[in-house]
């Protein structure tokens, strides 16, 4: 636990950081809600705490990122793509301290969260462990399978990428879903890519350049 720091100041934190997504171009209300329902500040060491709010992504532990509030906004207003009601599942590949698995808890009826570092899933066990979250299921493994069992999904959503996005994830999609993830460029970056899988088959709109640790298989 490493509330400490912020104390009652930080509702009034996160509402500032909800005015900054806003102006950053963010703006599904049901996004912008989850971004100020969960405290931030709770999955980063103490260390760290006086920056859990800022645009900023920061260490967790094992060499590993939390993103910055700006791209896990931006990933899940391109999940929920404009829709009034809550997502059916949600598998998400890369717990890591699980802030984001925390929003995407509001924004979906179930969410699944892989991680690969056993540390980590530990780690964010323990960090959600006080909130109570019903609807998320933590999970140890490979994401790079995804997580047959609760397919099909509603959407999926990637936090390392690879260079390309692995086959198991478009197979685990439900047909009306979406995915959203990093993968390689080509010229050694990454750029955002979402895909789209309707009954005839699979789209694929390539966004903006972005900087996720990398996809890496089998667990440690
Ligand atoms: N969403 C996380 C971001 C963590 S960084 C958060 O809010 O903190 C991305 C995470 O992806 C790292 O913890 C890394 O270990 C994990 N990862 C990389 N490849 C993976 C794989 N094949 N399966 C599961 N997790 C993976």
């Amino acid at each position: 636990m490493h509330a400490t720091g912020l104390g009652m100041d930080s509702q009034a934190v996160r509402a500032a950081m909800v005015r900054k997504l806003q102006a950053q171009g963010v703006s599904d209300p049901m996004v912008l809600g989850a971004m100020h329902a969960v405290e931030r500040h709770r999955f980063v060491d103490s260390a760290l705490v006086n920056q859990a709010y800022e645009d900023t992504s920061l260490p967790i532990g094992l060499g590993q990122t939390i993103s910055k509030p700006n791209v896990v906004a931006r990933m899940a207003e391109l999940l929920c793509q404009g829709r009034a009601e809550k997502l059916g599942r949600v598998l998400e590949i890369g717990t890591g301290c699980g802030y984001q698995a925390a929003v995407l808890s509001h924004l979906a009826r179930e969410v699944y969260s892989i991680e690969r570092l056993r540390g980590l899933h530990e780690r964010a066990r323990d960090n959600l462990r006080p909130l109570r979250v019903a609807n998320l299921h933590l999970l140890l493994g490979d994401g790079m399978l995804g997580f047959p069992r609760g397919a099909p999904y509603a959407a999926i959503i990637a936090a390392a990428g690879g260079e390309d996005i692995p086959l198991a994830w478009t197979e685990q999609l439900a047909v009306g879903g979406r995915l959203v993830a990093p993968a390689a460029n080509g010229s050694g970056g990454q750029h955002l890519v979402v895909i789209d899988k309707t009954a005839t088959g699979l789209t694929r709109t390539v966004l903006e350049a972005v900087n996720f640790v990398p996809l890496k298989s089998g667990i440690a």
